[in-house]
């Protein structure tokens, strides 16, 4: 047995297809970020030491995987305590509340098919230079840099595609990181930029959540990032 890990070229074979099968991920026999991603929320959920949850499936944990053999009491123990899950993380330290203003009406938000537009996100507020982390692990899909600092459109984008769900973060009114540039992969709480300055208001993130990269910027593609933001507050005393 061999250790199944992401490579490049990346690993295949019937041992990734059979854990692909056990974490339930699409089975084509490739070790790609996907299952890479599902290795990890897999190892966290079987109470693997914090320190080794790590993408990586040794032969003992394949063993474990396919129920070949049993968890050591320890990690049932362990994983009798993680209910929460492993992502995402908070993108920001301040507490953003818990009015939700994805229904709001607003002319420049998201178009619906209804006929309307809706600001279809949270604008969570936080002082101008506050660390931006990355809600999810996966890959930058768009990042702009903006010097815009006053009016409705100012500040740069980030958008992370999480590996988990495929679910893309948007960060709105943010400052990019030197160095942090599209096609990048990120790790859930690496910082990712800051919080831009605002002449006309209260500094803040708008953060959008879509269903899918593809679905743009509609309403319909949207989700409200609000429950999923408080249930990771909830679960975690700090950002993992
Ligand atoms: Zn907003």
């Amino acid at each position: 047995m061999r250790t199944l890990r992401l490579e490049d070229p990346p690993l295949w074979g019937d041992d990734v297809a059979k854990a692909q099968v056990e974490l339930g991920v699409h089975t084509d026999g490739i070790f790609g970020p996907r299952t890479a991603a599902h290795v990890r929320s897999w190892q966290w959920r079987a109470g693997i030491r914090r320190r080794s949850v790590d993408e990586a499936l040794s032969p003992l944990e394949q063993r474990w995987l396919l129920g070949e053999e049993p968890l050591p009491d320890s990690h049932r123990k362990r994983a009798s305590k993680r209910k929460r899950p492993v992502e995402p993380v908070w993108a920001l330290r301040t507490d953003p509340g818990d009015m939700s203003e994805f229904r709001i009406e607003d002319p420049a938000g998201a178009p619906s098919v209804d006929g309307h537009r809706y600001h279809a996100a949270k604008d969570w507020v936080a002082f101008a230079g506050s660390i931006v982390r990355s809600p999810a692990t996966g890959r930058l899909v768009d990042v702009r840099r903006d010097s815009r600092r006053a009016g409705k459109i100012f500040g740069g984008t980030i958008k992370v595609q999480s590996d988990l769900d495929l679910r893309v973060w948007v960060l709105r009114h943010v400052d990019p990181l030197p160095g942090i540039e599209e096609g990048q992969r990120v790790i859930a709480g690496n910082p990712v930029a800051l919080v831009a300055r605002w002449n006309d208001g209260d500094a803040h993130a708008h953060v959008e959540l879509w269903r899918a990269l593809g679905g743009g910027y509609r309403f319909e593609n949207m989700l409200d990032p609000l429950p999923v933001i408080q249930r990771a507050r909830r679960a975690w005393k700090r950002p993992p």
